[in-house]
């Protein structure tokens, strides 16, 4: 047998649930969204959803070479903010491990709370959904993840001016974004992290 048949056995690999395929199940994710690079070969991805008063208001998918280009961005200072700012690893291990290993419905679980602050994802109306993923699977470990969006700002207001306004420069350059993605509401924080 192949090692990838095993992927049954595997707690750790999933089949993309509805949660994060585009348009909820409609369709997968291709490509990448700034690059246009196929997911295909195993190529890792990531997909971000953003949510406002519980509808998904944006959807998109990017591959490690731009997620990788875009932290790139970051000072060595805001990186190391941003690392401080999650629940170490032993938290998020201690935390998520058992739902991998045991249980059901994983994605959803994992996604339930903020990875901050737990609110409960039922009860805050905006807040991101994060997901990593291999061709048609979802991958789990740090990710998948929700933040609410009162901790999305706090972290994204913890991060120096000038890596903010670098990060803004790339997106704008590289990927043209359009500007109301980020300046529309002044405090709105499109992070891909
Ligand atoms: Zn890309
Ligand atoms: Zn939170």
């Amino acid at each position: 047998m192949k090692a990838n048949n095993n992927q049954e056995d595997d707690p750790f690999v999933d089949d993309i649930p509805g949660q994060f395929q585009s348009r909820f199940g409609e369709t997968f994710f291709g490509e990448c969204n700034f690059c246009s690079q196929k997911f295909t070969g195993g190529k890792g991805y990531m997909i971000n959803k953003i949510y406002e008063e519980g509808a998904c208001v944006y959807e998109l998918a990017y591959c490690m070479d731009c997620r990788g280009s875009l932290q790139a961005t970051f000072s060595a200072k805001s990186t190391e903010v941003a690392k401080d700012f999650f629940p170490s690893e032993d938290v998020l291990r201690e935390r998520r491990l058992p739902i991998m290993l045991l249980g059901t419905n994983k994605c959803g679980q994992l996604t339930s709370y903020c990875i901050k602050c737990k609110a409960d994802r039922y009860n805050t109306p905006n807040y991101h959904d994060y997901a990593y993923c291999e061709d048609d699977k979802l991958v789990y470990g740090f990710y998948p993840y929700m933040i609410c969006e009162s901790c999305e700002l706090e972290l994204y207001n913890a991060l120096s001016s000038e890596t903010i306004q670098a990060y803004k420069d790339f997106m704008k350059k590289h990927f043209g974004l359009p500007p109301d993605s980020y300046s529309k509401k002044d405090k709105k924080s499109i992070l891909f992290i």
